[in-house]
């Protein structure tokens, strides 16, 4: 009978290997330490949401047009893998009462999400955030907060080099009639548009300036600019943002086509992008404001902002410019039995392991397949249990660095290697 084919990974994921994962940490610790340092605790959410909660909030982006996760349960709930957490964060906020407690509510979560998205490199259908979210405030020292957490988790894990890019994209009370004056200037140029754009050009005209067409670019350095066009209090929150960042040294560029094409985004908007990068490239993390987003959901009216960073480019990043992380074998110590002597060996490495990382082989191999593998492994000790140490309870221990060997009884093998 034929053998049948081994089942692979699904197209556009991945494993993290062992070997990945000292980098990956890193950067994760390097989140925790940061958000910690801001004063922001640790949430996790499912990974599956009602449908409902993804699409109302996100129906006109590609990350839940084209891109969504969608499945039905076997109770016939629509539900969906979350494509971003913030819709999620929101809802645990008021479903977990956080809006009660001390506002603003400062989170952040580490976690997969999940876009149908065409895989390539740097970009996976299963990728992992860091998130930050500050809900409960419209206060813009929390727009500066989340930018300044942002931009020092990168420059913790070596990311020196950014660009950071800004804008505002005004709220309910402004924005519409910006769109008014965007509309009008864009109609006359409407056979001119890619069908897309087109499209958009009564929809949502605010994703007309994120157009990537070559000969579209043209039209948006002409096109009325939303900063231009705040309402008061928008443009008092964007000059209080930017004055923060510039008491903080931060350095940015005004970016009149960075929107975002949603109604609930209100105000600040930003990306990080690598240092040099233009272009199509893609950024390490964006983030901004959403004060309508809770009302959306169906929730009080609540403001928020925050980002979401890209874990698995973040650490390709890394990699690339030979990011060093400290990395241990998996185990300190081998125990070696020479011979069938599981339960000895077994019992030797429980000792041991109240001090040290213990692995066993418990191979029937020859002793020096064994010392080779040991040495594969890295282990900086090997105790070797032959069956005559094992009657007196004894061991060799053997120190992998200098080769030196000695004898010692089983219960004085933890305090020689603690
Ligand atoms: P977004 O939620 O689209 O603003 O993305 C936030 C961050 O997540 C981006 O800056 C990327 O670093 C990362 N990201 C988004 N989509 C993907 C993907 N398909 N694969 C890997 N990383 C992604």
């Amino acid at each position: 009978m034929p053998r049948s084919e081994p089942i692979k990974a699904v197209r556009g994921v991945r494993d993290l290997l062992p070997s990945q994962l000292p980098l990956w940490r890193a950067a994760e610790q390097a989140g925790v330490d940061v958000a910690r340092q801001f004063g922001y605790e640790e949430i996790i959410t499912p990974i599956v949401e009602h449908a409902e909660l993804i699409e109302r909030v996100g129906e006109d982006t590609d990350a839940v047009s084209k891109e969504l996760y969608r499945f039905t349960d076997r109770g016939g709930r629509n539900l969906a893998l979350r494509p971003e957490a913030t819709a999620g964060v929101v809802r645990a906020y008021f479903e977990g009462g956080l809006n009660q407690g001390p506002q603003p509510s400062r989170l952040y979560l580490f976690g997969p999400m999940f876009r149908y998205d065409r895989p390539q490199k740097g970009r996976y259908r299963q990728f992992y955030q860091f998130n930050v979210e500050a809900i409960g405030s419209s206060a813009a020292g929390l727009d500066a907060e989340v930018i300044e957490l942002a931009g020092d988790w990168l420059n913790e894990v070596g990311l020196q080099q950014l660009r950071l890019e800004l804008n505002s994209i005004g709220d309910g009370k402004c924005r519409p009639a910006y769109l008014e004056r965007l509309k009008e200037y864009y109609r006359p140029l409407k056979t001119q548009l890619g069908v897309d754009s087109q499209a958009r050009l009564e929809r949502n005209p605010l994703r007309l300036l994120d157009s990537k067409l070559p000969h579209e670019q043209a039209f948006k350095e002409r096109a009325p600019k939303i900063v231009d066009h705040l309402c008061d209090e928008c443009a008092a929150h964007w000059a209080a943002v930017r004055r923060l960042l510039d008491a903080a040294g931060t350095e940015y560029q005004i970016n009149p086509y960075l929107v975002r094409g949603l109604d609930y985004y209100t105000r600040t908007v930003f990306e990080f992008y690598p240092g040099g990068a233009t272009g199509q490239q893609d950024a390490l993390a964006s983030g901004g404001r959403y004060d309508g987003l809770a009302e959306a959901e169906g929730w009080p009216s609540t403001p928020g902002v925050g980002f979401a960073g890209g874990l698995d480019r973040v650490t390709d990043l890394m990699a690339a410019a030979g990011t060093e992380v400290a990395t241990r074998p998996p185990a300190d110590v081998l125990v070696l039995p020479d011979g069938d002597l599981a339960v000895e060996a077994a019992e030797v490495a429980r000792l041991l392991r109240a001090v040290r990382p213990v692995a066993v082989d418990y191979e029937s191999k020859s002793l020096a397949a064994k010392m080779r593998a040991a040495n594969k492994l890295g282990a900086k000790w090997v105790v070797l249990l032959t069956p005559d140490d094992a009657k007196r309870h004894a061991a060799q221990i053997r120190d992998m660095t200098t080769g030196e060997q000695e004898e010692l009884a089983w219960t004085e093998l933890p305090t020689r290697l603690a």
